[in-house]
């Protein structure tokens, strides 16, 4: 079984920055990401990433190739398709496992961040699930879209659907929770508040037919099994030098109980957890 200080588990901004910064500091370490390509969330971003500071005019796809491409300039090892299913005490560390291979770890980070609520939804050629990419490969020119949830990425894809010539409608079943800002960017799109039921099986909103859904239920953490790891409210809860309750098991980035909107502060997390890790080898 190959051995490694350091197992970080996740190819987000929060992972690749933890990998890139070990790998500077002159700590074995191997990434495993469980999708074909790195950079998290971001490779579902076609949008311009306004929001890191010093970076300009890049969408989040390329983002996430820069910080990816930054990650294998400094040599560090990253394996994509890579779904670790178990992370198991051994001996003086940890066991990884995904279904092809068994690694050992003295330390492991989580950095498996956030993945869209499905509702119940199974994405398809009319259903998208969460915000981005899925939501741009909708056909929604001139077809009735419905968007699910109150939040401000409902607002947000209702904006970007209306201005694809998608007739939108949004339903929240409470008082919509998303920044008055974004709603008032989209005075012209109803919005049905209140208990609806919305049937994928004939693309039915309270008996109303849809040709696209939107679903926008915001987002969830993704957490590897096989470590009973406390949680607050479903995400990995971590002290400031980002451990876990198990001790050497650290997390990083939108999977934690810290507060995260965005890449900047996850790829930071991800700096001060391998920081951290540093000064234990
Ligand atoms: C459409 C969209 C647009 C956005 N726009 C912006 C923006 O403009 N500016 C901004 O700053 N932020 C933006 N964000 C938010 C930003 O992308 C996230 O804050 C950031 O990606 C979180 O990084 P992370 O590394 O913590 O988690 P993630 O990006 O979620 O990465 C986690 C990675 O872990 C992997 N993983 C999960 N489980 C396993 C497992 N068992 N084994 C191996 N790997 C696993 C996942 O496949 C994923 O690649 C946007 C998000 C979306 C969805």
């Amino acid at each position: 079984m190959d051995r490694y200080q350091v197992i970080i588990i996740g190819g987000g901004p929060a992972g690749l920055s933890c990998a890139i910064w070990l790998t500077k500091l002159g700590a074995s370490s191997l990434l495993l990401e469980a999708s074909g390509g790195l950079g998290g969330l971001q490779t579902r971003s076609p949008y311009e990433n306004l929001w890191i500071p010093g970076v300009q005019g890049k969408t989040g796809q390329q983002v996430a190739a820069s910080i990816a491409a930054h990650a294998l300039d400094v040599g560090a090892e990253l394996r994509v398709g890579q779904r670790v299913a178990a992370v198991a005490r051994d001996g003086d560390g940890f066991r990884v496992a995904t279904p092809e291979a068994e690694v050992h770890g003295r330390f492991v980070v989580i950095a498996t961040g956030s993945t869209p609520r499905t509702g119940g939804f199974t994405s398809s050629a009319t259903v998208a699930i969460g915000p981005g990419e899925p939501m741009e490969a909708l056909d929604v020119a001139g077809r009735a879209v419905a968007i699910l949830g109150g939040g401000d990425n409902a607002f947000d894809q209702a904006r970007f659907v209306r201005d694809r010539g998608g007739h939108v409608t949004v339903f929240s079943r409470g008082v919509p929770r998303a920044q008055t800002l974004l709603q008032a960017l989209v005075p012209d799109v109803p919005v049905i508040v209140g208990a609806y039921e919305a049937r994928q099986s004939d693309m039915t909103v309270n008996g109303q037919h849809f040709d696209c859904f939107g679903i926008q239920y915001g987002f969830e953490a993704v957490v590897p099994a096989g470590l009973d790891i406390k949680r607050q409210g479903g995400y990995v809860e971590v002290d400031r030098f980002g451990e876990t309750s198990v001790a050497d098991v650290f997390a990083c980035g939108e999977v934690t109980d810290f507060w995260h909107p965005c890449v900047t502060t996850s790829a930071a997390h991800g700096v001060q957890v391998a920081k951290q890790i540093s000064k234990r080898l």
